[in-house]
């Protein structure tokens, strides 16, 4: 099976999106070898130079629009239970525009994944800082340095109500691999930090590689632990960095109840009334 388009390339050399793209596309090929059909996934996109991902798989690809991934996702698992939702975006992308969204997929349990690729930049409009860049970056929009702290995604997304929190790096592409299956494999929402290279505007190759380390026995569904290890590292800091599945704990996460107590005709039925009352 075929999972690349023959669609032109256009990330930089030495991107970490084609890493994630990779572990994607290794994780979707064991699903399928596990009884995964690959026309049952889906893989959802925002804007940015994560988007492109929606180009260059050859599966079923929604590009949607900046911060609304989550949304969409959402809205194609509700209408469709019986499919796998993945939604890329990138770390302006869901902790800026879309952050109202991830919460309240978060909230919901929404039985989606999210992978963000975090490379704490607005890569595809040339540098300016995000959410998540270091305090002090010099991004385009900030020369001096930016003055803020950055936002923690790992904590927002343990107090929004996520039942499945991990970090991966681009860099550790077993360790990638292994997190996103989990993630994708969890029923509820699913959340992935992926500390991705941006290699044009930042570079944090040295960063990561001085400060990561691998979890251990962490992936429990004890939340205050999974908040201790959140707050070890700050994205900005010096503090070690860790790698791993954070948090991970069971949940309803259907508001239509179980798999098969609302038919596909009938939650489509019920969606086209709500519409129709909504417009
Ligand atoms: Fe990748 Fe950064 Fe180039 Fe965008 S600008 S394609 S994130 S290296
Ligand atoms: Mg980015």
């Amino acid at each position: 099976r075929s999972w690349i388009t023959d669609a032109q390339n256009t990330w930089c050399p030495g991107c970490g999106n084609f890493s994630i793209q990779h572990a994607l596309k290794a994780v979707l090929d064991d699903l399928a070898d596990e009884g995964h059909p690959p026309e049952t996934f889906v893989l959802v996109s925002g804007i940015g130079c994560h988007a492109k991902i929606a180009d260059y798989m050859n599966m079923n690809t929604f590009y949607s629009i900046h911060g609304r991934g989550t949304a969409a996702a959402a809205g194609i698992k509700l209408a469709r239970p019986d499919l796998t939702v993945i939604s890329c975006a990138g770390d302006g992308d869901a902790y800026a525009e879309g952050l109202d969204h991830l919460i309240f997929g978060a909230k919901r349990n929404t039985d989606i994944t999210v992978i963000v690729h975090d490379n704490r930049v607005y890569g595809l409009t040339t540098g300016q800082y995000t959410p998540t860049s270091k305090m002090g970056f010099p991004g385009r929009s900030t020369p001096a340095g930016v003055r803020e702290s950055p936002i923690n995604p790992l904590e927002v997304m343990l107090a929004s109500g996520a039942t499945f929190v991990a970090r991966g790096y681009t860099r550790q592409m077993d360790h990638l691999k292994s997190i996103l299956k989990a993630a994708i494999l969890h029923r509820g929402f699913s959340f992935v930090d992926v500390l991705q290279i941006c290699a044009t505007y930042n570079n944090l190759t040295d960063y990561y590689n001085e400060r990561i380390y691998l979890l251990d026995g962490n992936d429990t569904g004890d939340f205050d632990a999974a908040f201790r290890t959140a707050r070890e590292w700050d994205y900005s800091s010096d503090a070690p960095i860790a790698l791993g599945i954070f948090y991970r704990q069971e949940a309803p996460s259907d508001i239509w109840g179980p798999p098969g107590t609302v038919s596909a005709e009938q939650r489509r039925e019920e969606i086209g009334r709500i519409l129709q009352e909504k417009i």
